[in-house]
């Protein structure tokens, strides 16, 4: 591709409102561009990269022995109320109504409708089990996008499902799609992890995820020494716990004009964060609790689901919480709390003299204790579990990282297929449901991952395998008549043995061309100017190590293409 005539709107300066480098430097390369929040244009580099990923997926999937298909964007609700995801997907299902009023979702994973084909078409145990996946665009209304394509609301996704017989077989293929996976991240130059994971909206009994590591990532995983690694919201441990020996003073009630937080409520009181215990408001699949836990701990909401047998747990909103309280948000508290259930975490038991919220504009209560001033209904370990707790295995000090999530796999079991009533007739003529799993992988998040991992102050440093241009050539001095020349036959000839080249022939200055060779970052540039030509011959320049090479101008394609072979 001439640059000349190419869409690649690079930009000196860094965007305002990009928080981390990948996003950044996809703007500045010109790779996207927003179109509207968490909405993206991919421009040609940026769709080249999205391409050379899939091609590394694809190949990976059809190793893997599954068959690619395509589902489509738009699915009827009916389908997401046969398994009552339609109520449970919460506003990031992103609905759409057609002209007769009836409702759609725009698909953001397709359980429900591969589950429908295969009811439809599978009947007989022999043609178990199989994967079909496909590669597409999927919607998710996030409440915040942000991170350029890593948190968006369209985005490009490879989605597999697999069917199965037993459980057995769905083990056997859960493994060979992580392997799957394993080769696809190490094809593409990504230091990652996978890790145990929590279940969410897709459910199941198993999960993995795939971190890619990276300070700016949005997961935490919690690792430690013993080989456990886990997402903060899965992870284990136990929290230590606070015992002081104190004994029970009487109950206080103090003022706290305007002072909501933690921060400010401790402050003020001069008191440990610990000794407030929050009373957060939740609703639960329509009920609504209160969950009490330490002030320097936050509550794990998928804990709390699975403490309360519910599927979706959210903070209940100002008006839910005034119902409740009859107190402002940032004054709840326990006691004199009634209709509603409390449960606490289990570090709150043994606390002793705590600071709660008064149920009151501007009040909390001091000297609380917990079974004298109030009663929750049940203790559960709902806290979120980090840096410095215990880990579950094995009791030693757990560490954290931060990472990007690149790819999920669930073992789902029959979740799908039994509320869907997807059966097949099993070896003894009884019909059974499919057991399934699945397994997604973010495409584009995977290119932002990529560049998180592979950049420098100057710009991109693109591993070969999902670079868009194998190579760059850069004409020095277009108006000279020898650069132009031997630059249009390397041009040529490299394409005609298949090399992807992007070629800056613009008429533009060479420290503008030389700094944007470097913020698109190619494998290998090649500098081909008059000083150099006068020695006969031009630089090849390693993107990743700086290092320079000059290359005979006879039979540089041939030359290129050898350095080229040996970077990948
Ligand atoms: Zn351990």
């Amino acid at each position: 591709m001439r640059w000349s005539k190419a869409l690649i709107p690079t930009h000196k300066e860094d965007p305002a409102d990009a928080e981390t480098v990948s996003h950044r430097l996809m703007l500045r390369a010109g790779l996207i561009r927003k179109l509207t929040s968490g909405v993206y244009n991919y421009l040609p580099l940026g769709w080249r990269a999205i391409r050379k990923v899939e091609e590394i997926v694809r190949e990976e999937m059809d190793r893997a022995g599954c068959q690619e298909i395509l589902m489509p964007v738009v699915s009827p609700a009916e389908l997401w109320q046969e398994t009552g995801r339609w109520g449970i997907y919460g506003k990031e299902l992103w609905r759409v109504q057609d002209r007769n009023g009836r409702f759609f979702a725009l698909g953001p994973t397709h359980e429900e409708i591969v589950t429908d084909i295969v009811r439809n078409e599978v009947r007989s145990y022999r043609e178990l089990p199989f994967t079909l996946y496909q590669i597409q665009t999927k919607f998710r209304d996030e409440l915040r996008p942000r991170f350029g394509v890593v948190r968006a609301r369209e985005f490009i996704m490879k989605d597999a499902y697999s069917f199965h017989r037993d459980d057995d077989s769905l083990d056997e293929t859960y493994r060979r799609m992580c392997d799957a996976y394993t080769r696809i991240f190490e094809r593409l130059d990504l230091t990652f992890r996978p890790v145990e994971a929590a279940t969410g909206a897709i459910g199941g009994s198993t999960s993995h995820e795939f971190m890619v590591l990276s300070d700016t990532g949005e997961s935490e995983v919690i690792v430690c020494e013993c080989g456990y690694a886990a997402t903060d919201e899965r992870a284990e441990g136990t929290v230590r716990p606070i015992e002081t020996g104190e004994s029970p003073l009487p109950l206080e009630r103090i003022d706290t004009p305007d002072m909501k937080t933690i921060e400010e409520v401790s402050e003020f009181l001069g008191i440990e964060p610990w000794r407030l215990v929050k009373t957060i408001i939740y609703e639960a699949d329509g009920r609504t609790v209160a969950a009490l836990i330490r002030g320097d701990r936050e509550v794990n909401e998928a804990k709390l689901g699975m403490a309360l047998g519910a599927d979706l747990v959210v903070p209940a909103g100002a008006e839910t919480i005034e119902k409740v309280t009859g107190a402002p948000v940032g004054f709840s508290g326990p006691v004199g709390l009634e209709g509603v259930e409390i449960i606490a975490d289990h570090t709150v038991e043994p606390l002793v003299n705590i600071v709660v919220g008064g149920n009151e504009s501007d009040v909390h209560l001091k000297n609380v204790n917990p079974g004298r001033d109030f009663r929750t209904t049940e203790f559960h370990d709902i806290a979120l579990i980090g840096r410095g707790d215990s880990c579950a295995r094995c009791g030693k000090e757990l560490d954290s990282f931060r990472g990007i999530e690149v790819s999920q796999a669930f073992k789902l079991g029959t979740k799908y297929s039994s509320c869907m009533k997807a059966t097949f007739l099993d070896e003894d003529g009884v019909g059974k449901p499919f057991v399934m799993g699945c397994y997604g992988l973010g495409v584009s998040r995977t290119v932002a991952a990529i560049i998180e991992q592979h950049h420098d102050d100057d710009g991109i440093v693109w591993p070969t395998s999902a670079a868009p241009f194998d190579v760059e050539i850069l004409a020095v001095n277009v108006k000279s008549d020898d650069v132009r020349q031997a630059a249009e036959v390397l041009y040529d000839e490299l394409q005609a043995a298949g090399v992807a080249v992007l070629y800056d022939d613009r008429d533009d200055s060479p420290g503008t061309k030389f700094k944007d060779a470097d913020l698109v970052g190619l494998p290998l540039r090649v500098t081909v100017g008059d000083r150099s030509l006068k020695r006969g011959v031009v630089e090849a320049r390693v993107r990743r190590t700086g290092e320079q090479t000059d290359v005979p101008r006879d039979g540089a394609a041939q030359e290129i293409q050898r350095m080229l072979a040996a970077l990948t």
